[in-house]
């Protein structure tokens, strides 16, 4: 037989992958649009492709609000730790696994099986079959419930301790309110009236005074106690109250209930109705129904149980209460009656008996007595005294007796007899006390006492057996409930789930800074409260749970008294409050809903939003220094899209915040510049700041502008670079300042070079003629002139050059030439006319270049000359050239004054020069290192400097190689 058995299971799962695996997605949809079940398809992400009509009705949406939807925000897992979602997600089926469908009001639970299917592929898609067990579910809570109920009944000692325990039980978590009528000589007694808001107890007590139940009439109450079967209307509607109540003023008061749903339960102690129990809700999202019933009757009897079993307690602690009374009077007996006195010497022989006695024994005279003393004591009790009393003679410790004593009738009497010694100084016994006292009526009652005690005793052994037999329909119930077992663990687990939330609850709200959570329930009382500014609002480490809002701080309370009403009401708001010493707090009301959908606590979040503020301010004040602005301030990403742009911007380029917002900053970089932004971002990256780059930008209306940019990079608190920040300054006008001013300088330069020209070649000629005159003095002078005619002409030059490089205008005329003789040269040259230092020439093999030789003999020579110009007399400037790859390098190195590193990256500017005592005497503008590095970078060259404060400079330049 197991062979089949194992094959047919086998066909089963073949089936998996090669039947439905073959239907078409619309087969498989007509296959299950008819289903009973409900059926849903997701892909391995957990997005719904299928749902059946039944899966939607379960969901509670339409077809177009699951497809494309996440399962996962559909259900909720029942595993505490989502173990079904996360095997759904790794395509593993589960089978049998619960969930709660989410979007149903009240909960709707459906019982899932999963069935993975691979389609050629390989892509997974899960197939979830679902059965709606939300009746059994709630079954199971109820009963679970009841079970709890009875095992906390069972320990109730006293009537009125079970009745406040079944109340709790009961309301508000099964019923808004419920009653227990006793059934006294056919009167309802109410003996528990229990309502869900404490404020409509007292209502509801009036409510019951005003209009008793009529037990001669036939409805509800009355029909109950005939019939003895339960009373149930799962919807009360505004008819059926319009036509049970005649009494209008009765009927607003029903109305006034909210009376949605009744059930009315007898109360049976051995097959007699010994009471009601009245089960109502007001909620009009709570109807009872026949799981409610059931479980209504459950608990009625339960209550039925625990009444009894309180009522013997209480007849028991009752008999105690007599008993205490009974001890206090036999007491105050003992102290009533009068004693019967003796004396005896040391020895124990008699020496005195009172009046007490005689009268008692009957006997007179004080030998005759002594003599038969022995003969007065209970034959019973005899031996005892016979022994106890003369060792406490030979001890002389007291004692004490009860002993019987006959009466001059023959009757024997309970006594107490007590005998003392009186000692002298020395500690010798020199006297006997002895009192007899007759306790002969508090000894029968106490032995009368012992006997009812026994009697107690059986009747407590009964009771036991009533809390055995309460005990035993515990069992029955856990019995008929056998998988209740796994539900009660699953509840304790959901209780040690709470208690683990509730704890994470309180790490969540220690760890939010500059936070305070309080949670409160509906009658505004502290549920629970954390956050680390606790102390700062005014509260101290004192328990709040349960304490009202009120009793903290009524002024406080009545001041917020409307938003913790309005929260209650479902609404979730916040609001923000600046308190007098400056802080600014953030308050985030957020009603939270219980199962039945109901708002029953509201959680509270303070922030502390002090610091927020006031970066909002600060960042409010800079935002008004921005717009204010005459430069255009842009900021962008490091992607360069521009996240702000402010009204100089708008000014300057014509477009507007909303026309430039998110677009890129290349909308402005003319076709021929566009190279330029990836080099900014690259030394912007670096965390350096671009600082008045000159270049042009393009206007809306397709102008060029003339602009300097600063860029400096956004960071992050952590030193991130997260964006960066921009400052345009249209600089057209003073480019066009310096288009005039260049202009001019070439003009005047020009028309002086040609009177120039002439006056050197006068001086020259001059010269060469008076060098062989007698005047000393005209020889020297016509050296000195050409000198300075030199320096002129240098100088002048150097302005044509400028405004030829602003203007576009200077050329590079190239030809090969000799590097080496050009430096000979020049050094002869100069070596005539300085005398002040000495000059090397290193290392300059033939070196041949193919380049402008008049341009590139300026530039060594201003070289040169700056060595010259900044170094003290007698000093060394050494000039060398080294072939470097496909390059030549000229160096031209002096022991002058040096330049200081900050200077050292602007000497190449554009009348940039040092400005220092040492330098102010030096006479120059500042173009001859500029125009230098013009010249040599159109040659494609590269020129750069080291130097040293008071140690000397090296000047390099780079020719390639012809
Ligand atoms: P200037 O006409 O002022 O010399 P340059 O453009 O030739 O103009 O030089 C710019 C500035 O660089 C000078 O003013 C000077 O401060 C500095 N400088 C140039 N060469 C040297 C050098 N060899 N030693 C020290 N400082 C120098």
């Amino acid at each position: 037989m197991s062979i089949p058995e194992r094959r047919s299971r086998k066909n089963y799962s073949e089936g998996e992958s090669s039947g439905p695996c073959h239907l078409t997605h619309d087969e498989f949809k007509k296959v299950h649009d008819h289903s009973p079940m409900g059926v849903v398809a997701v892909a391995a992400d957990g997005i719904i492709n299928y749902a059946n009509t039944v899966a939607l009705a379960y969901f509670n949406f339409k077809e177009n609000e699951v497809l494309g939807e996440s399962l996962f925000n559909l259900y909720e897992d029942a595993s505490p730790v989502k173990a079904n979602e996360a095997k759904l997600r790794r395509s593993e089926e589960i089978i049998d696994q619960e969930f709660l469908v989410k979007a149903q009001p009240g909960g709707r639970w459906v019982l899932v099986s999963s069935r993975v299917h691979h389609d050629a592929e390989g892509v997974a898609q899960t197939y979830l079959f679902s059965r709606d067990i939300s009746g059994v579910k709630k079954r199971e809570g109820l009963f679970s419930y009841l079970n709890q109920a009875a095992a906390a009944l069972a320990k109730t000692r006293d009537t009125s301790g079970a009745l406040e325990l079944i109340s709790r039980l009961i309301v508000p978590k099964f019923a808004s309110w419920f009653t227990i009528d006793r059934l006294k000589d056919n009167r309802l007694e109410l003996l528990l009236l229990k309502h869900e808001d404490p404020a409509r107890i007292e209502w509801a007590y009036q409510y019951r005074k005003n209009y008793p139940h009529d037990l001669n009439s036939n409805i509800g109450p009355a029909l109950v106690i005939k019939t003895g079967k339960p009373g149930f209307v799962p919807v009360v509607t505004t008819e059926m109250v319009d036509l049970m109540i005649t009494d209008p003023v009765q009927r607003e008061e029903v109305k006034k209930i909210g009376l949605r749903s009744v059930i009315i339960m007898p109360m049976f102690n051995d097959d007699k109705i010994t009471g009601l129990v009245n089960f109502i809700s007001s909620r009009s999202d709570r109807h009872f129904d026949e799981t409610d019933l059931e479980f209504a009757q459950n608990f009625t009897n339960l209550i039925g149980i625990a009444l009894e079993n309180a009522r013997l307690n209480d007849e028991t602690a009752n008999e105690i209460i007599l008993r205490k009374r009974s001890e206090e009077q036999f007491r105050f007996l003992t102290d009533a009656i009068p004693h019967k006195m003796w004396t005896s010497g040391p020895d124990g022989r008699a020496t005195y008996y009172n009046q007490q006695w005689y009268d008692y024994t009957g006997i007179n005279g004080f030998d005759a007595l002594r003599e038969k003393i022995w003969d007065f004591i209970h034959p019973d009790d005899r031996a005892v005294a016979a022994v106890e009393w003369p060792a406490a003679v030979k001890s002389g410790m007291p004692m004490e007796l009860e002993q019987r004593l006959m009466r001059h009738d023959g009757v024997h009497r309970w006594h107490l007899s007590r005998f003392t010694a009186h000692k002298n100084d020395a500690g010798e016994t020199i006297l006997w006390v002895g009192t007899s006292t007759d306790i002969h009526e508090q000894k029968v009652t106490g032995m009368e006492m012992a006997a009812l005690n026994e009697e107690l005793a059986a009747a407590n052994e009964e009771l036991i057996s009533m809390n055995e037999e309460v005990a035993a329909t515990n069992e029955e119930l856990a019995a008929a409930n056998e998988e209740l077992a796994a539900t009660n663990e699953e509840l304790i687990e959901t209780q040690a789930g709470l208690q683990r939330s509730e704890k994470l609850f309180r790490s969540i709200a220690l760890n939010i800074p500059k936070s305070l959570i309080i949670v409160i329930d509906k009658y505004h009382r502290y549920v629970t409260i954390e956050g680390d500014i606790m102390e700062k609002l005014g509260y101290d480490r004192t328990n709040y749970e349960g304490k009202h809002l009120a009793d903290i701080s009524r002024e406080r309370y009545e001041a917020s008294r409307p938003l913790y009403e309005r929260v209650m009401t479902g609404e979730r708001f916040s609001i923000e409050e600046k308190t007098e010493s400056g802080e600014y707090y953030m308050v985030h009301f957020v009603p939270l809903k219980n199962e039945q959908g109901d708002v029953d606590t509201a959680m509270i979040i303070t922030l502390d939003i002090t610091d927020i503020k006031h970066a909002e301010e600060r960042s409010a004040k800079l935002a008004a220094i921005v717009e204010s602005s005459d430069d255009a301030i842009i900021s962008k990403t490091l992607e360069s899209v521009i996240t702000s742009w402010n009204a100089a911007a708008e000014r300057i380029f014509g477009y507007t915040e909303s026309e430039m917002i998110g677009e890129t900053i290349y909308k402005l970089i003319p076709p021929d510049r566009q190279d330029e932004e990836p080099l900014i971002l690259a030394r912007l990256k670096k965390g350096e700041r671009v600082e008045h780059f000159e270049t042009k930008r393009m206007t809306k209306d397709g102008r060029l502008l003339d602009v300097s940019l600063t860029i400096s990079p956004i960071k992050d608190p952590q030193g991130h670079i997260i964006g960066l920040s921009k400052i345009v300054r249209d600089i057209t006008e003073r480019k066009t300042d310096e288009a005039r001013k260049n202009d001019f300088i070439g003009m005047v330069s020009h028309e002086l070079k040609t009177p120039l020209t002439s006056l050197s070649a006068i001086i020259q000629m001059a010269d060469v003629k008076l060098k062989r005159s007698d005047d000393r003095f005209l020889a020297g002078a016509m050296e000195k002139a050409n000198r300075q005619v030199k320096r002129m002409t240098g100088m002048i030059n150097g302005f044509l050059n400028i405004s030829r490089l602003e203007t576009g205008k200077i050329f590079i005329e190239k030809h090969p030439f000799e590097l080496d003789r050009l430096l000979r040269e020049i050094l002869a040259e100069t070596r005539l006319t300085v005398s002040t230092q000495t000059f090397r020439l290193e290392e300059c093999a033939n070196i041949t270049v193919n380049a402008d030789r008049d341009k590139i003999s300026s530039v060594i020579s201003n070289l040169i000359s700056n060595a010259v110009k900044y170094s003290p007399k007698g000093k060394l400037i050494d000039i060398r050239c080294q072939v470097q790859k496909e390059m030549v390098v000229v160096s031209v190195k002096d022991e002058g004054i040096g330049i200081k590193p900050q200077d050292l990256g602007q000497i190449f500017d554009r009348y940039y020069r040092v400005e220092t005592s040492d330098t102010r005497h030096i006479s120059g503008f500042g173009i001859g290192l500029y125009l230098s590095a013009e010249i040599i970078k159109r040659h494609g060259g590269n020129i750069w400097a080291e130097s040293e404060i008071d140690k000397g400079s090296t000047f390099h330049f780079s020719l390639p190689l012809a």
